[in-house]
């Protein structure tokens, strides 16, 4: 049986190559997903039975404000083509990722599955959150008229070892390790957006990884499942653990005119948990440790440097 994982090649991919040896991991460059001839010719090449769909143009506040066209365009593209041909190609299974950016901005907390079309996502990522909703929907579209079984899963914030570390287009942790590490080989000061105060949860991807392949496995339901690791901290506490990892001892300065995204975002993942899931999800200091370490002895030679 082939399981083909489109955005093989991104954090969550480098994570998942290790469950799962035998699956076939596609990157950009075996088939740009926002062409429909070229991904119809791949997957029709490795004519799998089931699909994991990674793929997407991702990136933190700066990068999903500054590109927001591009973000809709892209992502809508994407994932309409890997829907449609999974469907046309009788893939068995599609299993693609949603995300906690993608709800509504005024909502009650926690955020649980049914609330994420219950209003407008926030203003710095519309375009991206949109195209994300439109998977949830095209999936249960898909469902009902064809009866595929193509689920979503919402995993919240993620990090963890081939993250991208780009001063553009990475998310916070990244960019913070990025930051710290780099301001105390050079012995300079750290600059970090917004004043740290927002609250957010935390996916080890190693932990998401063996999570995919549970839910490819036990779960066949229309709607979507909420798959992260609960229990919210702020940006600064994840700072100063950065901080305390690398031994840094130079300045922070917090720019408070910069946008710091939504406030906080807090998950239930009740539904996923009944389903039985019994591993635990990594502790996030550990998980911390392991990413900073892989950066530190793979550094320059990672995502987004050099
Ligand atoms: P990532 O590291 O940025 O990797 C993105 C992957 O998508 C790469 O393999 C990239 O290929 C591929 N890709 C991008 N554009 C493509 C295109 N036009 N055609 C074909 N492939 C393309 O992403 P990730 O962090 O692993 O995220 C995996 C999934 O989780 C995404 O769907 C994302 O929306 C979702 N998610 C992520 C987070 C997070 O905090 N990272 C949180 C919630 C949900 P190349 O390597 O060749 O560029």
């Amino acid at each position: 049986m082939t399981v083909l994982v489109t955005g093989g090649t991104g954090m969550i991919g480098h994570a998942l190559q290790k469950v799962l040896p035998n699956g076939v991991f596609l990157s950009s460059t075996d088939v740009d997903l926002r062409n429909y001839e070229q991904t119809y010719k791949v997957f029709k090449t490795h004519n799998p039975e089931k699909v994991i769909h990674l793929a997407a143009r991702v990136g933190g506040v700066k990068a999903n404000t500054n590109f927001i066209a591009e973000f809709y365009k892209d992502n809508i593209d994407m994932n309409t083509n890997v829907i449609d041909i999974s469907h046309k190609l009788g893939v068995s299974k599609v299993l693609s990722f949603l995300s906690t950016c993608i709800f509504p901005d005024n909502i009650e907390y926690p955020l649980t599955e049914a609330t994420v079309h219950n209003g407008e996502p926030h203003s710095s990522n519309f375009g991206y959150a949109y195209a994300k909703r439109m998977l949830d929907v095209q999936s249960r579209a898909y469902r009902q008229q064809y009866g595929c079984n193509f689920i979503t899963v919402i995993p919240n914030n993620l990090f963890g070892e081939n993250d991208n570390f780009h001063l553009e287009h990475s998310h916070v942790i990244p960019a913070m390790i990025r930051k710290i590490y780099e301001a105390k080989i050079n012995n300079s000061e750290v600059t970090l957006w917004g004043d740290g105060s927002p609250l957010r949860e935390f996916t080890y991807s190693e932990d998401l990884a063996k999570i995919i392949l549970f839910t490819l496995e036990n779960y066949n339901g229309e709607h979507p499942l909420s798959v992260g690791n609960p229990g919210e901290r702020s940006i600064k506490s994840v700072a100063e653990d950065v901080v305390d990892i690398f031994d840094f001892r130079g300045r922070i300065n917090w720019q408070t005119d910069k946008p710091a995204g939504q406030h906080r975002k807090p998950s239930s993942n009740k539904k996923f948990l009944e389903l039985g899931w019994d591993k635990k999800y990594t502790p996030f200091r550990e998980a911390l440790e392991k990413t900073c370490q892989w950066f530190l002895e793979s550094y320059p030679n990672v995502r987004g440097i050099g």
